[in-house]
């Protein structure tokens, strides 16, 4: 199908960014430097340095990134886990696939966590309480870090949409005891293929994970304990950190166009859309996503792809309701309501103005009909 809009259109991607990005990968290769060089650790300095952490370590994924603060914590069966079903299956399944046990709290009408409902939703048994900043937007960590501390659990914050986001002044991925990041191709900062890391201020597991990331090895020779092979290869590390410098005026781009959105559908009473970029007094959203709410989503799906427009709809399935991960018995009305009525438009840092109003007039012409 010939897209007018594509949600993601990664050749377009390429051809703004090969001029540059050719140069690096040649210089990166003609090195040889293929695993753990320079590229790599000046790739964690800078992103540790962009969001506000001591340290920062590159993995192979962002569930990966999970997995090596699971195995570090020492998280297993008796231990529960409490986060959001309205997220990536990832921010749960490395602790699932650890033994521990998932406890779900509902979200709020804005799609994240309803913090009210942790407090209920702990034991003494809980661990770890996973904040998910979904679509660029960050949780209000106030009632998460008080609950935690109340059951002594540590708080790890799922980032892995939200890389820059802001409430009240601090960073998404700085709040709690660590915080996760997906550089999969279409978050973003993407690399050409699976990358991920982990931040932290807390200098034992920055060094955990590190160890767990590369076999257990602290020198190329030295084995401190098992470990996995974790590792961010060093060409995607070379290619993201040229990629990150650009990233606070792709934010800049992606919450104008946000705004061109908010100003052209605001007045319709059928449609909800997330809160505008200048409507927030505590946030600064960086829209990974552009999520509306409407009753009618599957009617606007059929209308929007048949001008030509694709969208993303995450999900319409909520994990806990999948066959074969055995979660069926929980309840969580908000987020099975969401899951009917939510899609994202496209948003990304290649688009056109003009392709966020063609994409806006065909939502209002939808609606208007
Ligand atoms: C993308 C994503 C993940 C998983 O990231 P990978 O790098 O693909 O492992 C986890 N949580 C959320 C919220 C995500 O959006």
């Amino acid at each position: 199908m010939g897209w007018r809009v594509k949600f993601i259109d990664f050749p377009l991607q390429w051809e703004q960014q090969r001029e540059f990005l050719l140069p690096i990968i040649d210089d990166t290769l003609a090195r040889g430097d293929v695993m753990l060089r320079q590229q790599l650790a000046d790739f964690e300095r800078n992103l540790a340095a962009f969001v506000g952490t001591r340290h920062g370590v590159g993995v192979s994924n962002c569930t990966d990134g999970l997995r090596l603060i699971g195995h570090s914590l020492g998280i297993g069966p008796g231990d529960e886990v409490v986060t959001v079903a309205h997220t990536f299956i990832a921010t749960i399944s490395p602790f699932v696939m650890r033994g521990a046990k998932p406890v779900f709290v509902d979200i709020g009408d804005d799609q994240l966590m309803d913090t009210s409902q942790l407090e209920a939703a702990v034991t003494e048994r809980t661990k770890v309480i996973i904040p998910v900043h979904l679509n660029g937007r960050t949780v209000d960590m106030t009632e998460v870090l008080k609950v935690a501390e109340s059951c002594g659990a540590v708080v790890i914050e799922d980032a892995a949409q939200a890389l820059g986001a802001t409430i009240d002044g601090r960073t998404a991925g700085t709040m709690g005891l660590a915080s996760t990041y997906s550089f999969y191709p279409a978050k973003m900062l993407g690399a050409p293929g699976d990358a991920g890391a982990v931040l932290t201020n807390d200098d034992q597991l920055d060094a955990d994970v590190r160890r767990l990331r590369d076999h257990g090895r602290v020198t190329k020779t030295e084995v401190d304990g098992w470990g996995y092979n974790c590792r961010l290869d060093n060409l995607h590390a070379a290619i993201l950190d040229w990629r990150l410098a650009q990233l606070p005026g792709w934010i800049e781009h992606r919450r104008t166009l946000a705004g061109i959105y908010d100003e052209m559908l605001n007045d319709i009473e059928e449609l909800d859309l997330p809160v505008g970029p200048e409507s927030d007094q505590r946030r600064r959203d960086v829209f990974q996503n552009y999520t509306v709410m409407t009753d009618r989503r599957d009617e606007l799906v059929q209308h929007l792809t048949e001008d030509g427009i694709e969208v993303l709809v995450s999900w319409p399935v909520p994990f806990h309701k999948q066959s074969g991960v055995g979660l069926d018995h929980w309840s969580l009305p908000n987020t099975e309501r969401l899951s009917r009525r939510v899609l994202s438009l496209p948003m990304n840092a290649e688009l056109a103005v003009s392709d966020v109003e063609y994409v806006a007039a065909s939502v209002r012409r939808f609606f208007a009909a």
